[in-house]
């Protein structure tokens, strides 16, 4: 039925505007029928939501009103879907003729009722859990497309699949690696380019070479395969482009390595211009002087490429950190929009990258428009505006030494998305200032399979080694910018915690975040006040959506705490109070309380290791081999990941097993077989005992 209004109501436009177009026929296609002229075509039908962004240039911003600034406060609970899994959740579901489709964990779709919240079906993949061990921030997928009554996704484990819309079968897949015997995962959503489907993967901190591959969006054939850096120059280029990048990097890089620059979030397609926008990622590893001991740029790392979709040709690019040192990727999310600068209306392309700096370029010529501080920034005095270049400070580099920097290697903004409201000309961006420590590893070694970063980096502690930075705008805030001045209007601070949610901005001048307390804001876009903060009970990081259904405007989000973080619960958070079952939560207008999960039992004292012997000779060595296999999702403390110093009598028994024969597998914890031996199994487990040794005592004293 909602497509037979839609229909007649783009008949009526065709007529009107004198245009017939494929949408005319409508109610002959099957579900899921998005396609080049329905986007354009967007204005028409305000109550969808058609991609990850709702639009073409994915703006995260809706036209609707009936929600707005004046009865903002009576918005309440309609209905929740769970998705049966217990970690993060980032996507953005698509809304479009009745139906949500959003990924979770592992890529695993959903296809939901927008009304009722009643499952209409679901795909899994299923991803073996042992590749969990490949993803640095947890088994996420950021979304997918809907196009000509398809459902496009991927798996964590690399598989494209293009499903049909209307029930989720496999209409055909395919393997976009190109080694899998390397930690290659896709986190991010396949992007609609002309004729092609298009993703990029992840990796970077592990040890790979970031690249995209086009496949042609009928038949799953590769079109193109854009690698974002250079092989080793001693072997044939792929493609023309790598000569040139190929020319900003030491010949003897560590091209083992892999040279990393994923593209693992952003990409945007702009039908007007038949350019697709890829956003890349940072070194693999990450010290500059480990992976390209001569310095340069190393192209294509952290940077804006403009790539012509229909034959894999580059056609401009941007790099935002040359020589990238920091991991500040360029793949946060990208808006295209127009905008009146200096007088002159521009195509523009806007981003707000990892290292703190607001860029607005022309995004047909890539011209660097402006390019202002967001956040606190001491890698980088400023960006010239004439090079187009950061003057990177020499404080910035820690080969030496440790040091001090923001923004860290979470970046003064991540995958979270910003949205732009055209009503106010502002950009929401869900931003952080957060200090930390940048260390390189002694005598860095390659080990294939796990984290290669070369250099680890902790939570700073605030020194006037950093400057005029006040400790107390550490965390995260909720920044409304202005990207024609390039300059902040509004800004709330969020509390110590860093990640929040994406953003959703509307018509009726409000602005929508949760936040990790749980809380849902509403805000009114123009001022920042806040109108109305509804309980969810749950730590979201994911931005919302908003869509009319039978006349009715309804806003909802993935609720699902993980992602980087995921080791870690914060402290007042409500995945420490309710735990973390995903859900996706829809409101509307005089809805109540949504029904906030149980809260979780207090978690217990750290038991007395049954085991007590300990060989004192393998506690260093224990330890080196714990912070490099195991500490990434270990950290030890109340998280997402188990705490090993509260080991069960079973799990004490089944140590080795577990940790080296993946008997855990199909939890997510892989065997390390190939990595670690059977004597170093045992060092690392020394190294446990003790340390829940003393961390039993430690309590046993407090206790008494
Ligand atoms: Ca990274």
């Amino acid at each position: 039925m909602h497509r037979f209004v839609f229909c007649l109501a783009t008949v009526m436009v065709a007529l009107i505007t004198g245009s017939c177009s494929e949408q005319a026929n409508i109610s002959d296609k099957t579900a899921g029928w998005i396609d080049h002229d329905r986007l354009k075509n967007l204005a028409n039908e305000p109550g969808s939501w058609l991609t990850g962004g709702r639009d073409s240039g994915q703006t995260h911003y809706s036209p609707l009103e009936q929600i707005n600034d004046k009865n903002a406060e009576q918005l309440g609970f309609a209905w929740q879907y769970f998705t049966d899994t217990h970690r993060g959740l980032e996507a953005t579901p698509i809304f479009v003729d009745g139906v949500l489709y959003v990924t979770g964990n592992w890529g695993i779709v959903f296809a939901i009722d927008g009304k009722t919240g009643e499952e209409i079906w679901t795909f899994d993949p299923e991803v073996p859990g042992k590749w969990a061990r490949n993803a640095c921030c947890d088994v996420v997928s950021r979304g997918l497309s809907v196009w000509k009554g398809r459902v496009y996704a991927a798996s964590l484990d690399g598989r494209l699949f293009s499903l049909d819309a209307a029930n989720g079968n496999v209409i055909w897949q395919v393997d976009t690696f190109t080694d899998r015997t390397i930690p290659y995962t896709i986190t991010g959503a396949p992007r609609i380019a002309g004729k092609n489907v298009v993703i990029g993967n992840s990796g970077a901190e592990y040890g790979v070479r970031g690249y995209v591959t086009a496949y042609d969006l009928e038949t799953g054939k590769q079109s193109w395969r854009f690698y974002t850096v250079p092989g080793d120059p001693k072997k044939p280029f792929e493609h023309p482009e790598l000569e040139m990048a190929s020319k900003t990097w030491d010949p003897n890089s560590r091209w083992d390595v892999g040279g990393g620059g994923t593209a693992w979030d952003a990409m945007v397609y702009d039908p007007e211009l038949n350019l697709l926008y890829v956003g890349t990622g940072n070194g693999s590893p990450w010290v500059q002087t480990e992976r390209s001991p001569g310095g340069g740029d190393n192209l294509f790392l952290s940077s804006i490429l403009a790539i012509n979709p229909d034959n894999g040709r580059l056609a401009w690019h941007y790099q935002t950190t040359p020589g990238d040192n920091w991991d500040y990727t360029a793949t946060q999310p990208i808006i295209l929009t127009d905008l009146t600068i200096d007088g002159k209306k521009r195509k523009v392309l806007m981003q707000a990258p990892k290292n703190g700096f607001f860029y607005v370029l022309d995004r047909e010529s890539g011209e660097l428009l402006s390019a202002e501080k967001y956040a606190a920034v001491t890698w980088a005095s400023h960006v010239d505006m004439t090079t187009g270049k950061p003057q990177v400070l020499a404080q910035a580099y820690y080969d030496d030494e440790q040091k001090l920097i923001l923004p860290s290697p979470a970046g003064a903004h991540n995958w979270q998305p910003m949205a732009y409201n055209p009503n106010t000309g502002l950009v929401y961006i869900p931003a952080m200032n957060d200090p930390a420590i940048f260390k390189k590893r002694e005598n860095f070694e390659f080990i294939k399979g796990i984290n290669n970063q070369g250099a680890h980096f902790s939570e700073g502690t605030i020194t006037s080694e950093i400057g005029d930075f006040d400790a107390g705008e550490a965390g995260g805030f909720l920044l409304a910018w202005d990207p024609v001045k390039a300059a902040p209007v509004w800004r709330h601070r969020l509390g110590d915690f860093i990640f929040h949610g994406g953003v959703l901005t509307t018509a009726g001048n409000l602005v929508i975040q949760a936040r990790d307390d749980g809380l849902l804001v509403v805000y009114a876009a123009d001022t920042g006040q806040v109108l109305h903060k509804i309980q969810t009970g749950s730590s979201i990081l994911a931005a919302p959506l908003t869509y009319t259904m039978d006349g009715e405007q309804y806003i909802a989000v993935m609720a699902g705490y993980g992602g980087g973080p995921f080791g870690y619960f914060p402290v007042g958070s409500a995945v420490e109070k309710y735990g973390n079952e995903g859900r996706l939560i829809a409101f509307k207008i005089g809805g109540g309380a949504v029904p906030l999960p149980e809260e979780l039992d207090p978690l217990g004292p750290i038991p007395e290791p049954p085991v007590q012997i300990v060989r004192k000779d393998f506690l260093d060595e224990g330890e080196k081999l714990f912070v490099k296999a195991c500490g990434e999702c270990h950290w030890n403390i109340n998280g997402g990941y188990p705490d090993l110093r509260r080991m069960s009598p079973e799990v004490h028994t089944a140590f080795k097993d577990i940790v080296l024969h993946g008997q855990r597998e199909d939890l997510g914890m892989a065997g390390f077989a190939d990595i670690l031996s059977e004597e170093q199994v045992e060092a690392i487990y020394s190294y446990l005992i003790e340390l829940s040794n003393i961390s039993y005592k430690k309590q046993q004293a407090t206790t008494d």
